[in-house]
């Protein structure tokens, strides 16, 4: 059956069946970035945010790309808080969404007297501004120089103790198992797109089957012994090595890292996969975005549109994309 048109012969519209509805609610459906490094962004990709629709975001300050000295000094990442601390305000008032703070201690690199920072560290999540504590969470091995994995749990559960302390959510840094290149790389030459000079990672620390995932039991375990309800852990860059362990074994919440795929292998359709195994309840995602990466600050708006190609319904990807972020964080509450 062909449809009239005034056009010269038939064209494709002649022959077009109705047509599905358009998600037009998805174009403005605001969202939250939980888990991001945009102060160390240039304006212009912060702009960027704005533009595509930004609400909320959680700018998180702990290291340890951006401390100079190896190893690092308390004083080195207390001066990152301040930096975020000091621009914060003049962000908001530029790109006119919430920017907020997580701060924490980072064990990628070992740091000598961590707990003059942890003494520090009260104080800081007492500030209305501050939402989180983290990003951290034992790394399988160091830049530079070991940690000991016992010495990185206890760091964390301290750091875990004062969120609960302060009623705060916990950024958990979940190491990715990364993917499957074609090719790797010549010697000395790194990772393009990640600034992070080659040859000087550590030998790892933890050695079993599965580090990646060893780790993340490791903070799960701190959780406990710190008292914080697993509900307040915000596991960042959940991945297909870590999901089944958290969603099954665990209450914390999952955060899908997006903004730089090409790294992790993580994209919205593991996110996709997860709401339909586990329903959008517990899941975020969030895009890591920063400086020291090729990453995309349209990235999560980007996935709003790939979930919903992805057959989720548009209630699911706004509890993903914006109720679950802002009811663990506190945000957007005006
Ligand atoms: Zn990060």
């Amino acid at each position: 059956m062909t449809r009239d048109y005034p056009t010269a012969r038939p064209t494709d519209a002649s022959y077009l069946a109705d047509q599905p509805p358009l998600p037009t609610e998805l174009l403005n459906l605001p969202w939250i970035d939980c888990h991001n490094h945009a102060h160390t962004l240039s304006w212009e990709d912060r702009e960027r945010y704005a533009l595509a629709g930004c609400r909320s975001m959680v700018m998180v300050a702990s290291g340890y790309h951006w401390t100079p000295y190896k190893p690092v000094r308390a004083s080195d990442i207390r001066f990152l808080w301040d930096d975020a601390v000091n621009r914060r305000a003049a962000i908001e008032r530029n790109h006119f969404f919430e920017a907020k703070l997580g701060l924490g201690v980072h064990t990628g690199v070992r740091i000598e007297n961590p707990d003059e920072l942890l003494a520090a560290m009260d104080d800081y999540a007492a500030l209305d501004e501050v939402v989180a504590i983290g990003e951290t969470g034992v790394t399988p091995s160091q830049h530079v120089e070991r940690w000991d994995p016992d010495e990185q749990q206890a760091v964390v559960q301290a750091q875990m103790e004062i969120a609960n302390d302060h009623d705060l959510p916990v950024i958990l840094h979940t190491p990715n198992t990364g993917t499957e290149s074609k090719r790797s790389y010549r010697d000395g030459i790194g990772t393009p797109g990640y600034e992070k000079n080659p040859g000087m990672s550590t030998e790892p620390v933890l050695t079993g089957e599965n580090p990646a995932l060893e780790s993340v039991r490791l903070d799960i375990e701190a959780a406990h012994d710190a008292g914080l309800p697993e509900r307040r852990v915000v596991a960042s860059h959940a991945d297909g090595n870590n999901t089944t362990y958290l969603m099954e074994e665990t209450d914390c919440h999952l955060s899908y890292t997006i903004g730089h795929s090409w790294l992790v292998g993580v994209d919205a359709a593991d996110v996709a996969n997860a709401i339909d195994e586990y329903g959008p309840e517990r899941i975020m995602v969030d895009t890591d975005c920063a400086n020291v990466l090729r990453t995309d600050p349209f990235a999560l708006k980007r996935a709003i549109f790939e979930l919903y190609r992805y057959g989720i319904d548009p209630a699911d990807i706004r509890t993903v994309v914006y109720e679950n972020p802002r009811d663990v964080f506190g945000l957007a509450e005006e």
